[in-house]
């Protein structure tokens, strides 16, 4: 089984992630946690090229190459071996990431992402749990956190506004694979609203 956890930063993707794997585990399940950019030592390299350093210095459509480039690592080298032994799969954004935030955020197309997946990648998540937060909270939850301030202020509300919309777009256009969960609220309650979504995939 495998399932992605996607929405703005600051939602609680991470955190939510972490408590669905410990609730598996608890079942007995293998449970491989992994994130994007990232989840393999080469793809991580990728991560700190992106992340790191002048965030205009490529275009959308480099960039998008680039998040692909991991991307394709990523599954090569953990996703595909793992789902192949039998483990679920929780990873901390994929693909809707990119078609979000390198699509349509900055601009190189919702189309060109998809076929760049399509192409270079072709997997999908059984489910996609997108969290759906409005960009004040994810704020407040990032300046606890202590890193927000410096991304804020580099992307703004404005920016976590459209990432939001987007996200919410993609869902409705995806609503097989999609599920929109309302993150408002404390950890239990969100856990709660995740587990509901996701549980139906564990009853055999
Ligand atoms: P990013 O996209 O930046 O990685 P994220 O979506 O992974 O963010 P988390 O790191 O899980 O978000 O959460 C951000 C902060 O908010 C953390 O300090 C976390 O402890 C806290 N937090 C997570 N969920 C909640 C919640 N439901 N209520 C209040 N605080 C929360
Ligand atoms: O989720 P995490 O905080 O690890 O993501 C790191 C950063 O990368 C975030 O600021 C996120 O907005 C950005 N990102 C991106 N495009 C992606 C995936 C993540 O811009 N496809
Ligand atoms: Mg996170």
């Amino acid at each position: 089984v495998f399932l992605s956890f996607e929405g703005a930063d600051g939602a609680g993707k991470t955190t939510q992630l972490r408590r669905l794997a410990a609730r598996l585990r608890a079942q007995g399940r293998e449970v491989v946690e992994t994130r994007e950019p990232g989840g393999a030592p080469g793809a991580e390299e990728i991560r700190r090229l992106v992340l790191e350093g002048d965030p205009a210095r490529w275009s959308a459509v480099t960039e998008l190459l680039l998040f692909n480039a991991a991307r394709r690592d990523h599954v090569e080298r953990t996703i595909a071996p793992a789902l192949a032994r039998g483990a679920v799969v929780l990873c901390d954004r994929f693909a809707d990431s990119s078609r979000v935030y390198q699509g349509v955020v900055r601009g190189a197309g919702a189309e060109l992402a998809d076929s760049l997946h399509a192409l270079a990648i072709g997997i999908e998540p059984d489910l996609t749990l997108i969290l759906d937060i409005a960009p004040r909270t994810g704020l407040t939850r990032g300046l606890a956190r202590g890193t927000a301030e410096e991304r804020f202020e580099r992307f703004g509300l404005a920016f976590q506004a459209r990432v939001r919309a987007a996200f919410r777009d993609l869902a409705a256009a995806n609503p097989a694979r999609c599920r929109l969960i309302d993150a408002e609220g404390d950890e239990e309650a969100v856990a709660a609203r995740v587990w509901a979504a996701a549980a139906p995939l564990f009853e055999a």
